[in-house]
């Protein structure tokens, strides 16, 4: 689905349609709320997935991206369960970052469990690199793009997050946005194959994740993102003075 185009500050890039409403849906919100623009690319249709339709999920996703006040929700439309770092997905996703030029890319982390989720943090790193580069991919005509900044979701214990940001005020609206996708999600109706996240304990435990990392800033509900990077303080005593939790 491409609602629109228009530049972008924020761009969530996810493996698959309800990706980027289970992992960043909060954050997206509350920028929206600052007052930024926001979408999110869907790297394939989920046409892999045990239950739903490619075209039912592309009806779901335009339902959440409602729910998100999106300002563009696009597809890649690479193949689900497939998604790899090949020449042709990353001229792809180089032609979106040219085209929406986001300040800020939300997406995976490469150390996830799932093949497709990993690849998409390594795609979009190199496109994310790529699309700055003028020579490259030169035929489409495009002007380059400055080089996104790279948040990528935590989900591993393993990993540490370089911030959480306090999404408190977005846990209903989040989770109305993973709801939209009717099909993936537990329904006593249903009688579509049980799958991980459609058992009925799902939602929750996400909604308990959030709960967790909310903690470790003292906050209701939190979403923690790691940046590769160092980051440039302006004011460590602002920054630092924070609401925090000590225990963390
Ligand atoms: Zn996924």
């Amino acid at each position: 689905m491409d609602v629109s185009d228009g530049e972008l500050d924020v761009l969530a890039v996810f493996s698959h349609p309800d990706d980027a409403e289970l992992t960043v849906a909060g954050t997206l919100l509350k920028l929206k709320a600052l007052g930024y623009r926001t979408g999110v690319l869907d790297v394939t249709r989920g046409e892999m997935g045990t239950r739903g339709t490619p075209q039912g999920r592309a009806e779901e996703a335009r339902e959440a991206a409602r729910i998100l006040k999106l300002d563009v929700r696009l597809n890649l439309a690479q193949p689900d369960g497939h998604v790899h770092v090949t020449e042709e997905a990353r001229r792809a996703l180089v032609r979106v970052i040219r085209t929406h030029r986001p300040k800020v890319i939300l997406t995976a982390h490469w150390d996830d469990p799932h093949p497709d989720h990993a690849a998409t943090a390594r795609l979009t790193r190199e496109a994310a690199r790529l699309a700055s580069m003028r020579r490259y991919d030169e035929e489409a005509g495009q002007f380059s793009a400055k080089m996104p900044a790279l948040a990528h979701a935590v989900y591993s214990r393993l990993v540490a997050p370089s911030f959480i940001v306090d999404v408190s005020d977005f846990v209903e609206e989040k989770m109305q946005s993973i709801r939209a996708h009717a099909s993936q999600f537990y329904s006593p109706d249903s009688d579509e194959p049980l799958t991980r996240i459609s058992d009925q304990s799902f939602l929750g435990q996400l909604e308990n994740r959030m709960r967790y990392y909310g903690s470790l800033i003292g906050v209701a509900a939190g979403e923690p993102f790691y940046v590769r990077e160092a980051l440039n303080i302006e004011d460590p005593v602002a920054l630092l003075t924070r609401p925090m939790n000590i225990y963390s």
